[in-house]
């Protein structure tokens, strides 16, 4: 199981490294008397750093799709939730709510952790990186299945697109060299610039696949 969810970063891994090493930065540069409270407040959930770099580069991204996509009519209260729950989730929540680690718990981690991150939830630490949760493929698949019909749904899912889209880019630009893309635990894992390839390559598919899918819906709504 992984450490990240008992309380502790795990040590090999991109995401708590990035956010260890800007966390005691942010640390260092706070006034005394603010650097306790501060501490209390980060140990509450190891994800918080990472968690608050994925909300604002999703934010980014966000933005830039809706400069170069007509999104008026999906920029909804769905959309936003679909954005959320792949980019960051709620990172700002404490990492547990019980100190046991129940099954309650377990459940309340889906809101903490971005859908990518599901892996350590299903599978374990040792899967992380999984090359499923990391791709394209579950917001496109979504996206697929709702499209005959736009509406809540459709624009949740375009959310979740872009909110994807923006995760693999940023966990991309900010791994290390040996964060894995998991294909068969500890026998198929890429590495190194092959694995931030695949991230960034599916990443800028996923928002290009979006965009085409908006622009088309767009159009055919005008006919
Ligand atoms: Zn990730």
């Amino acid at each position: 199981m992984d450490s990240r969810l008992r309380g502790s970063d795990p040590p090999a891994h991109g995401h708590s490294r990035v956010g260890g090493n800007l966390s005691s930065s942010v640390l260092e540069s706070v006034p005394k008397l603010l650097k306790q409270p501060l501490r209390l407040f980060m140990d509450m959930s190891n994800y918080f750093w990472d968690g608050f770099q994925h909300a604002v580069f999703g934010g980014c991204v966000a933005f830039i799709f809706n400069l170069v996509s007509h999104t008026s009519e999906i920029r909804k209260r769905e959309y936003l939730v679909g954005l959320v729950v792949s980019s960051s989730a709620l990172f700002f929540l404490p990492s547990h709510i019980t100190s046991t680690r129940s099954i309650i718990d377990w459940f309340y981690q889906f809101l903490h952790y971005p859908l990518a991150d599901w892996d350590i939830l299903l599978f374990g630490i040792d899967w992380h990186r999984f090359f499923v949760t990391h791709s394209l493929m579950i917001p496109v698949l979504l996206l697929v299945l709702v499209l005959h019909k736009p509406g809540g749904y459709y624009r949740f899912c375009v959310g979740l697109c872009i909110g994807m889209s923006s995760h693999l880019v940023w966990d991309a630009l900010t791994c290390s060299m040996f964060t894995p893309i998991v294909f068969l635990n500890n026998v198929i894992e890429i590495r190194g610039y092959l694995a931030k390839g695949w991230l960034l390559v599916n990443g800028m598919l996923l928002f290009l696949f979006a965009w085409f899918v908006t622009q088309k819906v767009h159009r055919s709504r005008k006919e």
